[in-house]
């Protein structure tokens, strides 16, 4: 399977390594759109949310587990914003699940 993220996870693509542990990887978004701009992944290919199901869910809550250490990590303490984008319509371009995490700045309140 060709995966960009995967591959990142790998090694095999240069990525900047902000946290992991055994279920995820966070990294710097390449194109970040706002001043702190973080993806976390599963280190396990899931194509996106809405392919979460009781088996990959317990996965997805260590991944809401890591998230508040990694804003630590990363000095939002003023708050920040998770986004998933999912499918076409979503406008996701990656096919493999990941969570924007966004801020060190006030974000728009505009969601779409
Ligand atoms: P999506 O549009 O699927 O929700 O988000 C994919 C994200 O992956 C985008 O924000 C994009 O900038 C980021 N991205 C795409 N290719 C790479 C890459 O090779 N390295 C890193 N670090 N981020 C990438
Ligand atoms: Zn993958």
């Amino acid at each position: 399977m060709d995966c960009l993220f995967c591959a990142i996870i790998k090694g095999e693509i240069p990525s900047g390594k902000i946290y992991e542990d055994e279920y995820c990887y966070c990294f710097k978004d390449i194109n970040p759109q706002a001043k702190v701009h973080a993806l976390v992944v599963p280190k396990v290919h899931i194509t996106s949310v809405d392919a979460i199901d009781e088996q990959s869910s317990v996965i997805i809550s260590k991944i809401f587990e890591a998230i508040p250490k990694i804003a630590r990590l990363l000095s939002l303490k003023d708050g920040y914003r998770v986004v998933s984008n999912i499918g076409d319509h979503g406008c996701q371009s990656v096919k493999h699940l990941h969570f924007h995490i966004l801020g060190g700045e006030r974000l728009s309140d505009k969601m779409a």
